[in-house]
């Protein structure tokens, strides 16, 4: 409740504020600078007026044309030649007129206009003046004009209107607008701030359960682009995260399970030969056989372990060189001859008589060796593995039994630590669960490409990647 009235105030606030910014802005340029920016017009006003004017006598064409712009802007005009003699007249505003009722009736008053011309620098001037009689405002407008046939003086007369009234209409009018702008904005602030504001409180929810271990958690998708894309990351780390705490609880529970029940039989095989077989060897050797099995098997859980983590966390390099891959398959087979020998398998190897590439010997050949093995555990009723090189650009390596194959929702989490597909796995055929995960790390660390075809019924091809270097087609 504390975020979401967050937002809000806060929405409102910014939109407060910009709505005081337009309202003042309009305020300062509507009632302050009114009169000023009234009297510049009008002074421009009399200036195009003027300008017709000159252009008027310059060309000798004081027409009625003039005449009608004076009428047009309310402004009265007279014209004087240089000896102070009236030549021309309009008189537009006619009482209101100050020049023509006023000034042209006084000679002093023409001279000290001309003079205010002819000591000007830019030959015109402005005079603000206040019409007592009429109790008005006004200016008078004076110009220079310097012709071939002598200097000419216009002067001219605008009344400014009284802005009072018109000033405070617009005062009585901004008070309304204020309070009705103020009271769209608020209303327009809190539906906007609670549109926006919806999606990242129902995120806040999911994320509170997210936080209390709910992984099925889902993140809303919103109208937002970024809200949308934020929810997308939520909704993938909360699957990673779902993933992580499935493969966590996997782990306790396998891990028990595989430490637990080596150690239950060596626990009871030891009972064993201290209570009965101690003093019978053919027993007793039987025991410590069991005992022994038990203990290897501990040995490689923990060995498996180990190398994972080291290969996971980075501290174990690659010592990357060339090496011939075809010698590595051999020598990998020839490390399972007594198992292929036992269990009759028949190991086809399709190959090159040399092939060079570039990578880990002794890692790559640590894959190898569990693809064979793996391919060996889930052998098929024909009792083949095939091995298969294949070169291209790279050399694909892959290993192929015809044994049950791993269905499609397996396949995926495979290369996961502690992933079996059978869970309730028999002991004598039991791996620790880590072989692919270590080969994954192992070929992730080579940034090689690898992976899996499986068909259930049909069986398993286990594949990967390394870059070529030579390839022998003969022995040389
Ligand atoms: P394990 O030590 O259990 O073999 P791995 O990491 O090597 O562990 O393999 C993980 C799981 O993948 C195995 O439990 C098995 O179910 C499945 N698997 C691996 N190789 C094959 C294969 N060739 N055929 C069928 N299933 C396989």
């Amino acid at each position: 409740m504390k975020f979401s009235s967050r937002i809000r105030i806060r929405t409102w606030f910014y939109f407060i504020l910009l709505t005081v910014g337009i309202l003042g802005t309009l305020w300062i340029f509507q009632i302050v600078f009114i009169s000023s920016y009234y009297r510049d017009t009008k002074v421009a006003n009399v200036r195009m007026v003027a300008d017709e004017m000159e252009y008027g006598i310059l060309n000798n064409e004081i027409d009625v044309d003039i005449q009608i712009m004076a009428v047009r802007n309310n402004v009265c005009a007279v014209i004087y030649n240089g000896e102070g003699t009236l030549l021309y007249q309009v008189d537009s505003v006619g009482l209101g007129c100050y020049l023509t009722q006023r000034v042209i009736k006084n000679p002093t008053n023409v001279s000290d206009y001309i003079q205010r011309a002819q000591e000007s620098k830019s030959k015109d001037f402005v005079l603000p003046l206040e019409n007592i009689q009429l109790n008005q405002s006004m200016l008078v407008y004076g110009r220079e004009v310097v012709a071939d046939f002598g200097n000419y003086y216009i002067f001219l007369n605008a009344t400014l209107e009284p802005l009072d009234s018109t000033v405070n209409i617009l005062k009585d009018q901004f008070i309304y607008v204020t309070i009705a702008v103020f009271f769209l904005s608020t209303l327009f602030a809190l539906l906007l701030s609670s549109r926006m504001a919806r999606p990242i409180i129902k995120m806040n929810r999911s994320a509170q359960k997210l936080a209390e271990g709910d992984y099925k958690v889902k993140f809303e998708n919103s109208e937002y682009g970024e809200i949308s894309q934020l929810a997308e990351t939520l909704n993938y780390a909360t699957e990673e995260l779902g993933k992580m705490d499935e493969l966590r609880k996997d782990l306790i529970a396998n891990v028990s399970h595989d430490i637990k029940t080596p150690l239950t039989m060596i626990k009871a095989y030891t009972e064993m030969i201290r209570d009965l077989s101690g003093n019978n060897p053919k027993k007793r050797d039987e025991h410590l056989e069991v005992i022994l099995t038990e203990v290897n098997h501990l040995d490689r859980l923990v060995n498996d372990m180990t190398k994972l983590s080291q290969l996971q966390s980075k501290v174990l390099e690659l010592d990357i060189k060339e090496f011939d891959i075809v010698e590595l398959l051999d020598h990998s087979v020839n490390l399972m001859q007594g198992l292929i020998q036992q269990e009759q398998i028949d190991i086809e190897v399709m190959s090159y008589p040399k092939v060079i590439v570039k990578g880990d010997e002794v890692k790559i050949g640590q894959v190898i060796y569990n693809f064979v093995n793996n391919a060996i555990k889930h052998i098929g009723s024909d009792k083949k593995v095939l091995m298969q090189l294949l070169v291209d650009e790279n050399v694909r390596i892959e290993v192929t039994d015809h044994g049950d194959g791993i269905a499609e929702e397996d396949l995926p989490y495979i290369w996961d630590r502690y992933y079996k597909v059978d869970k309730h796995y028999q002991r004598q055929t039991m791996g620790t669960g880590l072989g692919l995960a270590i080969a994954g790390a192992i070929l992730d660390a080579h940034h090689a490409k690898f992976g899996v075809e499986s068909k259930v019924g049909e069986g398993s091809t286990f594949w990967f990647e390394l870059p070529l270097v030579k390839v022998y087609e003969n022995e040389s």
